[in-house]
């Protein structure tokens, strides 16, 4: 079993120790190690200025608190409700009392004296035998973080100047979005490959392992390389200048010969931003398969108008032009959701939900980006009922109305992502959409019940959801309706040989495994071919 095969050896200096690591996304990376939970806890305890530290925390505070603001100001019902409720939390005068105290008395900076007062009330939620008191506790992590991040944000990012291996417990999509591209790997002590913060990792190219018990001083020297299973810890001055000069390598070498075999396939990207993509890698693809516009919203410090939507989604169709470039709307849930947003039923039906709001301003972005270059889609994501998708179609045609544009713009297509129980229960209703991408991450979670971000064993996971792929990829192939698979089984090597060979054509994934991706499929044509050769030789013989 290939997520069982995760114990390789690791060099640490010279000797050779065994050390268990699992690879959650592959990749080769080296440079001094960073422990990210430490600019925390120990660089900064002390300060010189208890003033410039009170200002710290307070526009951090009011950083957080405008965001919150303006997001609550888009919902209506409950969603407002509990922006309304978290933004309390943040502001709590009790909470901003202790610190500024702690701050004044002993000479703490900022952060320190909020993670002192912040842990101090989670241990005693913990102590408390009230569950409604408990479940607080994910609320208090939660704003932890966001205004931990704040204080230190500049911080965080001056810190990497140099080739920088991220240590950390546990990683938080927030961590990765303003990622230094200083980053060239991450250690983390849990993690699973389905993770949404994994999905981004991997969309950043950058390679992913988890080590339980990783003890490493910062500084220290550390390659990984996912390929060789090995990672070195402070080798000797030759080997480590022999990593530095590596730079990143590329197994999967293509020649142009080879390529030409690509033309019975549907390869797509997926991305999370204009930036995850080089333009040349566009020659190889139809299109950008997946753009996870939610990872915008979650980047950015406040919450992104329609003007600065249309700005980048312009950007986008741009770099991508004449490819096509399917922009999903928002899909917050997980650890992708905001925090405020945490508590909310998504699962609801998602256009008119709370959300409704900020999926009209998504739509509209989008159809006035799309204006210049033409080549702009949009996706549904999560969805459970067609009449999502028609409720869906019919606001674009009024933004069309009312922008009085219908003729300029040329229509847009419409597209879904499979991934429901729901929906694909109900195949048929999806005849006349204009596009279909298989969501598996979402779509195995919702068939099996299971958490996908506690799935462990992969080949499973791949053996399970080969027939339901078959049943919507049969279906799309019947009503001539384009589809790719967009989760993460489409970017794994095993998986993605598996499903090649149950005769899928159609693929998405980051453009990290865009080398691979080519490699597995002349192989696989090459293969097929030779065998194909050898039957005929058969007969002929037979004969
Ligand atoms: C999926 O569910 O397979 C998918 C691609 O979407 P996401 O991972 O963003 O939920
Ligand atoms: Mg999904």
């Amino acid at each position: 079993r290939q997520w069982r095969r995760d114990v390789w050896f690791g060099r640490i200096s010279k000797g050779t120790t065994r050390v268990n690591f699992n690879i959650i996304v592959n990749g080769y990376g080296a440079g001094k190690a960073y422990n990210l939970d430490e600019i925390y806890m120990l660089e900064t305890v002390k300060c010189k200025n208890p003033y410039r530290e009170k200002r710290v925390f307070i526009d951090a505070i009011n950083n957080y608190v405008s965001d919150l603001y303006e997001i609550e100001n888009k919902m209506q019902g409950e969603g407002k409700q509990i922006v309304a409720a978290h933004r309390y939390l943040v502001s709590d005068h009790v909470v901003g009392n202790e610190v500024f105290s702690r701050i004044k008395l002993n000479s703490e900076t900022a952060g320190y004296a909020y993670i002192k007062v912040i842990d101090k009330h989670i241990a005693e939620l913990k102590k408390s035998h009230n569950e409604l008191f408990k479940e607080r506790i994910a609320d208090f992590e939660d704003v932890k973080y966001q205004v931990l991040s704040r204080i230190y944000n500049k911080k965080f990012k001056q810190n990497f100047n140099g080739p920088t291996i991220l240590i950390v417990n546990e990683v938080l999509p927030s961590m990765i979005l303003n990622l230094s591209k200083n980053v060239k790997g991450i250690i983390a002590r849990k993690g699973s490959t389905l993770s949404h913060a994994a999905i981004l990792v991997k969309e950043k190219g950058i390679p992913l392992i988890v080590i339980k018990n990783i003890n490493i001083k910062n500084n220290t020297f550390i390659a990984i390389d996912t390929q060789t299973k090995l990672i070195d810890i402070n080798p000797d001055a030759d080997t480590k200048k022999a990593y530095q000069t590596r730079g990143r390598i590329n197994t999967y070498k293509l020649n142009d010969r080879k390529k030409t075999y690509l033309k019975n396939f549907n390869l797509q990207l997926n991305i999370s931003g204009p930036e995850d993509f080089l333009q040349s890698s566009l020659k190889h693809v139809d299109g950008i398969g997946l753009f996870r516009t939610e990872h915008l919203f979650l980047k950015s410090p406040h919450y992104l108008s329609v003007e600065e939507q249309t700005l980048i989604y312009e950007k986008v169709a741009l770099k991508s032009f004449p490819k096509y470039v399917n922009i999903r709307l928002v899909d917050f849930k997980g650890d992708k959701s905001p925090s405020y947003l945490k508590n909310l039923d998504l699962n609801e039906f998602l256009f008119f939900g709370p959300l409704n709001e900020i999926y009209k301003e998504q739509i509209e972005a989008i159809i006035r980006a799309n204006e210049k270059y033409g080549n702009l889609r949009i996706m549904i994501p999560m969805i459970r009922q067609i009449e999502e998708y028609h409720h869906v179609r019919d606001y674009m045609n009024l933004v069309l109305d009312n922008l009085n544009r219908v003729r300029l713009t040329p229509a847009l297509k419409l597209g879904v992502m499979l991934e429901t129980f729901e929906a694909f229960e109900n195949l048929n209703d999806y005849k006349t959409v204009d596009f279909i991408s298989i969501g598996t991450n979402d779509l195995s979670t919702e068939l099996y019940l299971t958490d996908r971000s506690k799935i462990t064993d992969y080949v499973y996971h791949t053996k399970s959801m080969i027939e339901p792929i078959k049943t919507i990829s049969k279906f799309s192939k019947r009503h001539n309706i384009p589809y790719s698979i967009c989760g993460d089984l489409a970017s794994n090597t095993d998986s993605f040989s598996k499903l090649l060979r149950s005769q899928e054509i159609g693929f998405s994934f980051p453009e990290s495994f865009l080398n691979q991706a080519i490699y597995l499929i002349n192989t696989y044509v090459v293969e097929k071919k030779k065998s194909k050769d050898l039957r005929d030789k058969k007969q002929k013989t037979k004969k």
